[in-house]
């Protein structure tokens, strides 16, 4: 593709459609691209609470970012699907190389996000779609009436136990600590829940089973007993979730831009250290990763691009 664009964002999570929102309404020529679905880490997230201004009853994440997507496009926003396999981020034109073209831009604005940590144990690679999932919105009904393992103590974990209980007849969150890291509001839900319970201080250690999941060892952290757990005979399997949080994707961007524990270093106006070249939302080195901090970001990106732009 010869155009180059004023602006192209890589990423659909709240931060990039974010970012979308405020270049399209600055009347920049903006690509959005996406390799999936729009929403990032949201899509796959059953309950928003806490993101201002939103629907009170029933917004999922998919709701909230489809209707961030459907402002980017009122505002003219181009989106596409492809896959970036490489990036040119040095010179005064970007250029970013997908699966299917090639695309250029006078600024970027990177938007990638992170993905699920796994749970790191024995076993856990065999059984990802046969009882292992890491997403409770994807997954969940398989699970009906069956019993669950969610593995985690933060947000994630506590919400998406929640959320499972719906399905499973009972949850029990496997934890490393004795306490959660959750938010209060959330952990109250959870210790309400009758069909929640909690494996304290413990970490899994091999999942097992011949084609589907069966069973599990666990070890106690503060005693070191190993705790061999079965599926009920009846039932034949069970389901582990892991929401350990998550890692950040930068693999693209080594050796060109400067990382920290592989999240992109910025400025709090989300300069990286190329300049044209922004990052926003949970790829970027930061503290509090939430929907509305990754769409401050995504604002702050783009007014930042226009001033770039303006400059030259
Ligand atoms: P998180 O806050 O980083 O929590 C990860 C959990 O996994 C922690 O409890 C941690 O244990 C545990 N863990 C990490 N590595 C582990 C390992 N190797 N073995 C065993 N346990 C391990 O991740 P998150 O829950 O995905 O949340 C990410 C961010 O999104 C947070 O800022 C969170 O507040 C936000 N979020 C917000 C909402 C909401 O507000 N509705 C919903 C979801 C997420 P320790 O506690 O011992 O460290």
């Amino acid at each position: 593709m010869n155009k180059v664009y004023d602006c192209v964002i890589l990423g659909a999570g709240p931060g990039g459609l974010s970012a979308g929102i405020y270049s399209g309404r600055n009347r920049l020529d903006t690509l959005l691209i996406e390799q999936g679905q729009v929403g990032g880490q949201i899509a796959l997230t059953a309950e928003i609470e806490n993101y201002p201004g939103q629907s009170l009853f029933g917004e999922t994440g998919i709701t909230l970012s489809e209707r961030m997507r459907d402002q980017a496009d009122q505002f003219g926003v181009e989106r596409v699907t492809d896959c970036i396999e490489k990036v040119e981020l040095a010179g005064d034109v970007k250029v970013l190389y997908g699966k299917n073209e090639t695309y250029q831009a006078r600024a970027v604005i990177l938007a990638t996000g992170a993905y699920p940590r796994p749970i790191g144990c024995k076993g856990e690679g065999r059984f990802v779609g046969s009882g292992v999932s890491y997403c409770a919105t994807c997954d969940g009904a398989f699970f009906t009436d069956l019993e669950v393992y969610v593995v985690g103590g933060g947000d994630s974990a506590v919400e998406e136990a929640i959320f499972l209980t719906q399905y499973a007849r009972k949850v029990t969150i496997v934890h490393r600590r004795d306490e959660l890291r959750a938010a209060k509001s959330i952990q109250e839900k959870a210790f309400a829940n009758p069909k929640i319970a909690f494996l304290w201080d413990s970490v899994v250690e091999e999942l097992k089973g011949d084609d589907v999941l069966n069973a599990m060892t666990v070890r106690n952290v503060k005693t070191g007993v190993l705790t061999e757990i079965r599926a009920d005979e009846q039932d034949g399997m069970f389901g582990v979730f892991g929401f350990l949080g998550t890692i950040p994707r930068t693999t693209l961007f080594e050796g060109q831009l400067t990382l920290e524990n592989g999240y992109i270093v910025t400025d709090e106006d989300m300069k990286t250290n190329i300049e044209g070249v922004f990052a926003v939302g949970d790829v970027r080195k930061k503290k509090l990763r939430q929907v509305v901090t990754a769409a401050a970001d995504g604002a702050v990106a783009a007014m930042e691009v226009f001033s770039f732009l303006q400059e030259r």
